[in-house]
């Protein structure tokens, strides 16, 4: 009997710089006003912006791809208003390719991309991985691909990057309504949340060895204040019913599969993650 060492995944979180906005879109109407207090103050909070690589044997798997390098300033691919309502701060090594490249690991290693949704935050650098089946939802492909058809240039939908992912001719998996528990590797599955925060919102469920099972919810849900209970909205929402329907599932699979929930943007949460800088997963 021969007894061959299997080889183990890795689960890499990398650090992909801070974004700041009104406390409102990230938890709607945290602090309604009173007659008591007519004037209740809003808040600019500042959260992070992060992906996770998966060094799978089978192949290597990326959620989600954080903003382009190109996204602030006065050539950026943001318009104004969304630059001044959603600022991003990065240094040169929270970019995603120096984060890969720090690694080892280049953008045409990647085997697949999931695109949790293709928001500014999370699809910013889908232009990259040419090599990759990039996977996605397919109502939050056709809701993005009308704003490009639409010139909308102001929002969460960012012309200049859906420009480059037709540019460069990326390989399109969509994932239909009535999809899920997709098995892209051992032990690593695809979650459709459904509409909710956006149009079709995808998770990962990842199952490792050592560490366990994780949900990565990405903003199906922001943080722990919005998992509650109770749970808290958002104010960037396309599906408020189908919001709650996400986090009560993403809740049951997390209790059936003793899984840990990785928020999208939890300040908190993000500090206690071990980094990419620092280690892995596994
Ligand atoms: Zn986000």
């Amino acid at each position: 009997m021969t007894n061959i060492a299997k080889a183990q995944p890795k689960l890499y979180v990398m650090d992909n710089g801070r974004m700041r906005m009104d406390k409102n879109w990230m938890i709607a109407m945290h602090n309604p006003a009173t007659i008591a207090n007519p004037n209740a103050p809003t808040e600019f909070i500042e959260f992070p912006i992060y992906t996770v690589l998966i060094d799978h044997p089978e192949g290597k798997i990326l959620f989600d791809t954080s903003c382009n390098p190109d996204s602030m300033g006065a050539q950026g691919r943001w318009g104004e208003a969304t630059q001044s309502m959603f600022p991003w701060t990065a240094s040169e090594e929270c970019y995603l390719h120096n984060r890969l490249e720090q690694l080892k690991v280049r953008p045409e290693d990647i085997k697949f991309v999931i695109a949790s949704h293709l928001h500014l935050d999370h699809a910013g650098c889908l232009e990259m991985f040419t090599n990759a089946t990039i996977i996605v939802h397919e109502d939050e492909f056709s809701g993005a691909l009308q704003t490009y058809a639409r010139n909308q240039t102001e929002g969460a939908y960012i012309w200049g990057d859906i420009d480059a992912w037709i540019k460069n001719n990326l390989n399109w998996r969509t994932i239909k309504r009535d999809e899920d528990n997709i098995v892209l590797a051992e032990g690593i599955k695809i979650l459709n949340f459904g509409s909710g925060h956006a149009w079709g919102m995808l998770g990962l469920h990842v199952q490792l060895p050592e560490k366990g099972g994780i949900i990565l919810a990405s903003d199906a849900v922001y943080s722990a204040e919005s998992y509650g209970p109770p749970i808290k909205p958002p104010g960037i929402i396309y599906d408020s019913l189908g919001f709650v329907r996400s986090v009560e599932k993403i809740k049951r699979i997390a209790k059936e599969t003793n899984s840990e929930v990785w928020f999208g943007h939890d300040s908190e949460q993000f500090k206690r993650f071990r980094k990419s800088t620092e280690g892995y997963y596994e």
